[in-house]
């Protein structure tokens, strides 16, 4: 039996030394051990053939055999692909170019957001981030417009139910701020809010804000003129004027909407700035009483201020983009001019 082991591994040998490449690889290693028609297989269907005495040491010689073949075979293909290897290096080019990889880069609402909390912290300010689904008391209640208050008809609001909502401002951090801290408090929060508004260049059902909150003792209008003026040169222009009008939001008491000298036509009138020169640009106010009390804070000895801000209005503003949509429909080719 011994013989005949020895001439399938002389014609195994023959097989090998015929192998020139994978393919040729591929079909001897079937040809030698696919495991219904190989050869091996073959003549392991023998076995039974034989007299009983004669079968332990031919099934004993046909795994060894078996051993070896698989054994050659590894060799031979990991020769082959070594020497596939090398001969590729030697076709690398070193003075090629690399190929680019297309990085991506941060939004530039999300790059807007970072500036200015930076520059909160900058001023010592506590950044505070808030969920987007928020409750009722958070977002309405404890900013003084209890239910039926006619300040939540002018912000359509996204219910989930009776008392879960998507956020609609982020003036919800003043009620977060004054329950987690104890004055003298410096609060900010930027994110995503949310009203049933149009989705036109103007309009976005989902847009960005920041707010600020500052609560100490002898907090007065003029500190929040001083702030604002510090914050908006800084994300403007150092030169622009900023001026204070009356305006009405149920949390502050008194309330101010606050405008820019016109950062196109720095102040002479042009089109953006329909020729007043000025460009409203947020809504601020002394924190109401009622609002401090509710969040525990004691309004005889502490007073506060407050604004809030549209993020996107301002990325608009800075970059000359006339359509708010723009931002957010995610054409790469719009995004990559930031
Ligand atoms: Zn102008």
């Amino acid at each position: 039996m011994s013989g005949s082991t020895e001439e399938l591994r002389r014609d195994f040998e023959q097989d090998l030394a015929q192998i020139e490449n994978l393919d040729a690889w591929k079909r001897i290693r079937d040809r030698w051990l696919a495991r219904e028609s190989g050869i091996i297989t073959g003549q392991m269907k023998r076995l039974r053939e034989l007299p009983k005495e004669e079968r332990p040491a031919f099934g004993q010689s046909m795994n060894l055999l078996r051993e070896f073949v698989e054994d050659r075979l590894g060799t031979t293909r990991a020769v082959m692909e070594r020497e596939a290897l090398e001969k590729s290096r030697r076709h690398i080019d070193v003075t090629r170019p690399g190929f680019p990889y297309a990085l991506g880069t941060l939004h530039p609402i999300t790059r807007l957001r970072q500036e200015i909390e930076l520059i909160f912290v900058s001023l010592g300010f506590t950044v505070f981030d808030l969920p987007e689904v928020e409750q009722d008391y958070y977002n309405f209640e404890a900013l003084n417009m209890p239910k039926n208050h006619p300040a939540r008809d002018a912000q359509d609001t996204f219910y989930f139910d009776e008392n879960l909502l998507l956020r609609t401002h982020c003036s919800s951090v003043q009620v977060h701020a004054m329950q987690s801290m104890k004055p003298p408090i410096r609060a900010v929060s930027t994110g995503k809010v949310y009203r049933r508004d149009p989705f036109d260049a103007t309009h976005s059902p989902m847009f960005h804000q920041v707010d600020v909150l500052v609560v100490d003792e002898g907090i007065t209008m003029g500190d929040l003129k001083g702030m604002l003026e510090v914050f908006l040169k800084r994300v403007f222009h150092p030169d622009i004027r900023m001026r204070l009008r009356p305006g009405f939001f149920p949390f502050v008491e008194p309330g101010a909407e606050v405008d820019i000298s016109c950062i196109f036509c720095f102040g002479a009138g042009c089109r953006i700035c329909k020729e007043s020169g000025w460009i409203e640009i947020l809504g601020a106010g002394m924190v109401h009483p009622k609002v401090l009390r509710m969040s525990g804070v004691d309004d005889t000895r502490y007073s506060g201020f407050a604004w809030g801000m549209g993020i996107d209005r301002v990325a608009i503003l800075k970059h000359g983009v006339d359509d708010i949509r723009l931002f957010f429909e995610n054409d790469v080719r719009f995004l990559k001019q930031f």
